[in-house]
């Protein structure tokens, strides 16, 4: 069956509710995914039939729960092309993902005088731990700067790699601008000279396909929420040999072997990382979101979020008050702009009146926000049940708008 987003908008019950007694027009997918029914269900069918705490009973129940969260694991696995399920940590989010890095791994193999290379793209979940980290480790952080159109400057890239890199942590697409970052070459250029790569694929994953083992990346990271799936749940993936070698980061229950007052010892990947009850609905309703994406077809979700960039890039260019930010030829699914003497939050408010939903302000980007001189920008980004319909109502708005401002 070919991919028809009219029908798919029926697999998402809150796309027939109203926006101040307007239809809904949701454009704010890149801050958070609506929900299909099959997500929906997945969970209340745990919680309804199946539920118990995982890991710890001997009896039916929680084994079943525990073969569900297991499969959940393996299901991300795969979605991600990771060569074992070991390789996939469940935390709370991208952010926590991140944070667990730069706890364990990066305070493990960071000193005084190191670096730590980012991009001016960053979301700022991929800026503030690593920043945080210098701090105390007295190292360095570092920025690949980016030209007009929001592209990554590559000659800078390699002048920035030095001898003290240690890690290179880039968004693989960026949540302000919708830019694709070239990972495949960031990847080559940083691992010639034996330096790991984190990618922050965030706004990657419910985009198009991943695989980390075709990328070569040493930890991908993103967020379920943002993949059509549950609040609660993130993903850490890390090579094997490096979850292994990692220091715990929290500890405490389900993340031991054995516990005596002088001394503890602690499972392996990924386990030592989960310490105490996981979001266990969470990781089940985002297998479920894998799998109904799977069924949809990532290659099929890709083209229909390209040419709906292309539709609305084409839209907004023709309104002359408005200037697009981020322009880069290989971008998808995020349209950032502002509009000549409407501030980005009065925009938002009036397109609301209209029952649109999109996202003012800084996108938890400040400095990329700084580097374009706006103090915030307007933001529609798009999901797998966009139509162009949207964004013509999203066209009209800004019309509508233009004119009451005039
Ligand atoms: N990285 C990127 C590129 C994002 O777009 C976001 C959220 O907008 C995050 C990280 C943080 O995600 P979360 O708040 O789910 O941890």
């Amino acid at each position: 069956m070919s991919f028809d987003p009219y029908a798919i908008r029926n697999d998402f019950p809150i796309l027939e509710r109203t926006n101040r007694g307007k239809p809904l027009v949701y454009l704010d997918t890149a801050a958070s995914a609506q929900k299909p029914r099959a997500v929906i269900d997945a969970i209340s069918e745990f919680y309804e039939s199946h539920y118990a705490n995982i890991h710890r009973g001997v009896y039916e129940l929680s084994e079943r729960a525990t073969r569900m969260h297991d499969d959940a694991r393996e299901k991300v696995a795969a979605f991600l092309g990771a060569a074992e399920s070991r390789e996939i940590v469940f935390t709370r989010n991208a952010t926590e993902s991140i944070n667990l890095v730069a706890a364990s791994w990066g305070r493990q193999n960071l000193g005084a005088g190191d670096e730590i290379l980012i991009t001016t793209l960053e979301h700022h979940a991929n800026i503030v731990p690593w920043q945080l980290l210098c701090e105390e480790k007295n190292a360095h952080l570092r920025v690949v700067p980016i030209n007009d159109a929001g592209e990554l400057d590559m000659d800078a890239f390699e002048s920035l790699l030095s001898d003290r890199t240690r890690l290179v942590a880039a968004s693989h697409v960026s949540n302000a601008l919708g830019t694709i970052n070239p990972v495949r070459e960031i990847i080559s250029i940083a691992h010639e000279r034996g330096i790991p790569v984190l990618l922050d694929g965030a706004q990657a994953v419910p985009r198009f396909a991943v695989d980390v083992q075709e990328l070569g990346c040493d930890f991908y990271v993103f967020s379920g929420h943002k993949l059509y799936g549950p609040s609660g749940v993130g993903i850490l993936y890390g090579r094997a040999e490096l979850l292994e070698s990692m220091p715990v980061y929290q500890s405490g229950g389900d993340m031991i072997e054995t516990v005596s007052f002088e001394k503890s010892t602690f499972k392996s990947a990924p386990y030592k990382f989960e310490a105490g009850t996981p979001d266990i609905a969470g990781a089940i309703g985002l297998g479920a979101a894998i799998q109904y994406l799977s069924g949809l077809g990532m290659d099929e979700i890709e083209r229909h979020e390209m040419e709906l960039t292309a539709y609305g890039t084409k839209l907004l260019e023709a309104i002359p008050e408005v200037r697009l930010i981020g322009t880069a030829a290989k971008k998808t699914g995020v349209l950032s702009f502002v509009v000549d003497g409407i501030h980005p939050h009065d925009l938002g408010t009036i397109l609301d009146m209209e029952g649109i939903a999109i996202r003012a302000g800084h996108h938890c980007a400040q400095p990329l926000m700084e580097r374009f001189d706006v103090p915030a920008t307007a933001r529609a980004s798009l999901g797998l049940y966009n139509i162009p319909e949207d964004l013509d109502h999203l066209g009209e708005g800004l019309h509508k708008a233009i004119e009451m401002f005039r």
